[in-house]
């Protein structure tokens, strides 16, 4: 058998209270210092991104391409130019686009 240390040590260590940037108390790990609060409220805006491939979502961030208003003044021609991004990203990105009433 073959034990992890690491594993145990994650299971040991003890969560400490913290208080981020914005003033959020949250309890965590030290080597975790990630607020939950302000990752969940980051969420909605690059909601779309998260649901593609990293190679696909960098190709968009590295265009400045971090919303849905932006996205959608792309052509589904200029967006398989980007570099990393795949038809495989298409049906997703169309998706999120049209549940915000937009499209490519
Ligand atoms: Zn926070």
């Amino acid at each position: 058998m073959v034990i992890n240390l690491a594993d145990v040590g994650h299971m040991t260590r003890i969560k400490t209270k913290r208080t981020c940037s914005k003033g959020h108390s949250f309890y965590k790990s030290t080597d975790c210092p990630t607020c939950p609060i302000c990752e969940k409220e980051k969420k909605p805006e690059d909601g779309f991104l998260a649901l593609l491939s990293s190679p696909a979502r960098n190709a968009l961030s590295n265009h400045g391409v971090d919303q849905l208003e932006k996205l959608a003044q792309y052509s589904v021609k200029d967006l398989l130019k980007l570099h990393g991004l795949g038809k495989a990203s298409l049906p997703l990105l169309s998706q999120a686009l049209m549940e915000k009433g937009l499209k490519i």
